[in-house]
């Protein structure tokens, strides 16, 4: 029996995971920024909701937590940011939870908030990693508190996982992303294969998303700090690439404003 996760669009571009195990009649959800959705599938499905997992503070991934709290007094698992009120199981790097039998483990992840973790699983069919706004396909957060510096090592931690890896993101991003990836990289022809791709799904509306680690490695430019091809990109924009991390502080920068 495997976990099923299964997204509910949110707003304009999140998603709500929920996590489900056949045969169980509860749920879990990952950054529940709107009750309203999380209510309908729980009632559609005639699931409780026994566990919420929480990456950050922002709005758009905490705000549904007082209604649904109220509603079915779940397990919150969170970062240690008192900031972030209904949490009761504040986690740390390193930190191991169980739910339903599955271990996940907590990383330590700040670049885009300071206090911003994420899940990751490696007992089901392939290894999962809910990683909120840390890592989007062929992108990544943007840095509102943390340093450059921060942010690549939090990336860092993602690296290290299994390739084959399940990355599932907060939002819609992708297509947007890979304008500025083929822009930053433009003879990368994994790239341009995973726009066709992609770009096929959104025309059928479907979710682009969870990617893959080793996708991610081939096609995210802010993973790919000593790509030829983005160095010199970069140089003719006369920026510093030196070392990765002003590769990556000026690809951060760009796609600021791109
Ligand atoms: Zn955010
Ligand atoms: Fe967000």
């Amino acid at each position: 029996m495997s976990l099923a996760i299964r997204p509910l669009p949110a707003f304009t571009d999140n998603y709500i995971w929920t996590l489900s195990l056949p045969g169980r009649n509860a749920a879990c959800v990952v950054d529940p920024g709107d009750a309203r959705p999380v209510l309908d599938y729980l009632a559609k499905h005639e699931l409780t909701l026994s566990h919420i997992f929480i990456t950050h503070h922002h709005p758009d991934h905490t705000g549904g937590l007082a209604e649904l709290i109220k509603r079915f007094e779940p397990v919150v698992y969170g970062p240690d940011n008192p900031g972030i009120k209904g949490i009761n199981q504040p986690l740390a790097e390193g930190d191991e939870l169980d739910l339903w039998g599955y271990r996940f483990q907590i990383l330590e992840v700040p670049g885009h908030t300071l206090d911003h973790i994420a899940f990751y699983c490696d007992q089901g069919p392939a290894p999962i990693l809910f990683c909120g706004d840390t890592l989007f396909a062929a992108g990544c957060g943007r840095l509102f508190e943390g340093t450059p510096e921060q942010m690549q090592q939090s990336l860092g931690k993602f690296t290290a996982l299994p390739p084959e890896t399940l990355v599932y993101c907060t939002h819609e991003y992708t297509l947007a992303n890979l304008k500025f990836a083929i822009a930053a990289e433009p003879d990368n022809s994994d790239l341009q294969a995973r726009i066709d791709r992609e770009s096929e799904k959104r025309r059928n509306q479907e979710v682009t998303l969870p990617s893959t680690m080793a996708l991610e490695l081939a096609t995210n430019p802010f993973l790919r700090c000593q790509s030829k091809g983005i160095k010199q990109t970069l140089q003719g924009r006369q920026l510093n690439t030196d070392s990765d991390l002003e590769v990556f502080t000026a690809l951060r920068q760009w796609k600021d404003n791109f």
